[in-house]
């Protein structure tokens, strides 16, 4: 299993580095997050002490169930699922550097209101639906722009960029167009330029099509089957939950 991992790994930064050079973009441009839902604090260890330092999960007790046993290991916790206000207490306990999923008013305000409560501030992506699929969670493309002014008033919120989940696809032409679709918006909410509004980062691509996203301008991708090998749970449990 060790020996997986960290083979797997370089392999993928490998990967990663050789997408940039066939487009030209910087290497330095990209950075892995190891999606780790379902995989062990030991697993997780291999991996960051073998290139790894950024590490998201999908669910609260998760985070919660690994967070003592990561805690003395240096590393990014970023936050990739559904987010109920309910959770916001917990999610800012353990530590997360980025929640990627801020994707409606409602959770924003709650949010600002726990920072400023506790007096901390959080760095955020909003999560988009680029593929329009009823199951995704996300706002829609069209109400992004109009939602990200609505944060841009909350000031314990940092919009760093955007996240999507492509279309669940084997044909990388099929995803492409989710992805351009969030470079084009992350290009149209920079000409606004909104205060207190960045858009540097495009969180996008996954295992499957980590490439397509790197071409089409990812700065962040999201990757843990390629890395951890399969999951048990199917990812519908973790994108559906509560629709
Ligand atoms: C699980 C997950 C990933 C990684 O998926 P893999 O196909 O295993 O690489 C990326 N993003 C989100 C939001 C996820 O839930």
């Amino acid at each position: 299993m060790e020996v997986h991992i960290i083979e797997n790994l370089r392999s993928i930064l490998e990967r990663i580095g050789q997408a940039c050079e066939r487009c030209g973009r910087n290497p330095e441009e990209v950075r892995l997050v190891l999606a780790t839902k379902t995989v062990n604090p030991e697993n997780i260890k291999i991996a960051l002490a073998n290139g790894g330092f950024m590490i998201a999960e999908n669910k609260i007790q998760e985070l919660k169930e690994k967070y003592e046993a990561l805690k003395t290991t240096k590393h990014l916790n970023h936050f990739i699922g559904h987010l109920q206000t309910n959770k916001i207490k917990e999610v800012l306990k353990y530590d997360v550097s980025c929640i990627e999923s801020v994707d409606r008013l409602e959770l924003a305000e709650k949010l600002q209101k726990r920072l400023e409560f506790e007096d901390k501030y959080i760095d955020v992506l909003i999560q988009v639906n680029t593929s329009q699929e009823e199951s995704k969670f996300g706002i829609s493309p069209e109400e992004t722009l109009s939602l990200i002014k609505k944060i841009s008033t909350l000031n314990r919120i940092r919009v760093k960029g955007l996240m999507t989940i492509g279309l669940l696809s084997a044909e990388a032409e099929r995803v492409r167009p989710c992805f351009r679709l969030l470079k084009k918006l992350q290009q149209k909410i920079l000409a606004e330029r909104i205060p207190n509004i960045e858009m540097r980062k495009l969180s996008m691509g996954m295992s499957g099509d980590f490439e397509t996203a790197i071409e089409e301008g990812a700065t962040l991708v999201r990757i843990g089957t390629a890395v951890f090998g399969k999951r048990i749970y199917p990812d519908s449990y973790y994108w559906d939950e509560g629709k």
